[in-house]
């Protein structure tokens, strides 16, 4: 299961630019899942500064 660790998640939005139908930006400035079953979570995963999506 995929989940974004808000404690290490800064908001950058690069999960939600490379991948909008697994990832949104939630209204406190942290991304959170949206589909963890989309075909881009792995290259969002790879893709985040900070590995907050685990
Ligand atoms: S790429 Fe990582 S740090 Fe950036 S918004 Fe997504 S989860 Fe947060």
């Amino acid at each position: 299961m995929v989940k974004v660790n808000e404690n290490l998640c800064i908001g950058c939005g690069a999960c939600v630019s490379i991948c909008p139908a697994g990832f949104e930006m939630g209204s406190n400035g942290k991304s959170h899942v949206k589909d963890g079953n989309a075909d881009c979570v792995e290259a969002a995963k790879k893709a985040c500064p900070v590995s907050a999506i685990q």
